[in-house]
């Protein structure tokens, strides 16, 4: 089967015929149909985190494919159907975090395209109990971009506390902005859409953001506090300048959702402000498999449209150029098919 391999961080991907995997009892083999290409991966196969992937490994964790073949101890999937591999490869099952619904938590999970490969394949692994049914009528190049930027974003404006009469900021109106702006949306928040480029301030628009900045121009944290400060500010740029703007965007009790994970990424506070404002400032990471399948449902019911332009796995670091260089819709994904 046909893979994209990271062998290094300093090198390009390399596309490389491998082995068909062998499911382990706990497992399944997917026949991956989509797979979406998260600015993570890009962060992966650069080494950019504290934590680092071990090369040579597969990335990607917007997998989406028919279930293949399943081990023997696999009871609730089956050959034929169509799942997602999302992030969250695996978690303990049994830890506070995993029985409280917080398994995106737990110490001891895998992740897919990270520590354990994933789905920038034909074929991938995944834990038979992780796996998350795509219901019938997805189109599978949607899926994709769900499992990870969508999942991502729902939970992110959940963490926010959009409801109607609140006001959220999203920065970054990329692969996660473009879904994050439509969930605040759906959660009957005003909205404010922040982007560097033409193009994504324009699909802003086009997806009904009620205010769009241009922070290449515009003084953010100024725009927004003239509207009377945002409720919520999601940052999803990959930007530490961006974090600085969103912060100073909060109207007194605002929570600023830490969402983006730049190379480096730090947030200097002023103490005082966040004291007398009462500020929040929480990280958030994916979401859990209820998350995802919560997210389907909504786009089966047509509530959200995902932006995507679909690529050859073959020409994946042209895509990783076309990411950072910010010319990509929304999101691109690997038809496999
Ligand atoms: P992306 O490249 O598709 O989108 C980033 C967007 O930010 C682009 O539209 C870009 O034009 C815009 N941008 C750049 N500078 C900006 C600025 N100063 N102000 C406002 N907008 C600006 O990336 P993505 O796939 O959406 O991922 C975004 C980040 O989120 C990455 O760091 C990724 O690793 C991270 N991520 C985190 C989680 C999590 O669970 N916390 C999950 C997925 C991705
Ligand atoms: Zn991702
Ligand atoms: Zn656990």
């Amino acid at each position: 089967m046909k893979a994209a391999v990271v062998r290094d961080f300093t090198a390009p991907l390399t596309v490389e015929d491998r082995p068909l995997p062998e499911p382990a009892p706990h497992q399944v083999r997917v026949r991956i149909e989509a797979s979406g290409l998260c600015h993570t991966d890009i962060h992966a196969a650069r080494g950019d985190w504290p934590v680092r992937p071990s090369p040579p490994f597969v990335p990607g964790h917007e997998g989406v494919g028919v279930v293949e073949q399943v081990g023997d101890q696999v009871r609730h999937v089956h050959v034929g159907e169509r799942v997602a591999i999302p992030w969250l490869a695996d978690a303990c099952g049994r830890c506070d975090h995993c029985v409280t619904g917080w398994e995106t938590l737990c110490l001891q999970q895998h992740n897919s395209g990270y520590s354990v490969d994933g789905a920038y394949a034909q074929y991938a692994l995944a834990h038979g109990d992780y796996v998350v049914p795509v219901p019938d009528g997805i189109d599978p190049m949607d899926a994709a971009p769900l499992s990870c930027a969508g999942v991502t974003t729902y939970k992110a404006v959940k963490i926010g506390g959009a409801r109607p009469g609140s006001r959220v900021l999203v920065s970054g109106i990329g692969g996660l902005g473009h879904l994050a702006l439509q969930y605040a949306r759906i959660f009957g928040a005003e909205t404010v859409a922040v982007d560097v480029t033409d193009a994504k301030l324009d699909l802003a628009r086009e997806l009904g953001a009620d205010h769009v900045v241009d922070a290449r121009t515009q003084d953010v944290a100024a725009e927004v506090q003239r509207l009377g400060g945002a409720d919520a500010a999601i940052s999803l740029a990959v930007s530490n300048e961006s974090f600085t703007a969103a912060y100073g965007a909060l109207r007194r009790g605002g929570v600023l959702v830490l969402v983006a994970l730049p190379a480096e990424g730090t947030l200097e506070i002023p103490v005082f402000d966040t004291v007398l404002n009462g500020t929040s400032v929480v990280g958030s990471i994916v979401g859990t498999r209820q998350d995802l399948a919560e997210v389907f449902r909504l786009h089966a019911l047509g509530r959200t449209r995902v932006i995507r332009e679909s690529r050859r796995l073959e020409d994946v670091n042209t895509c990783f150029e076309e990411v950072l260089a910010g010319t990509v819709s929304a999101r691109l994904v690997f038809d496999l098919r």
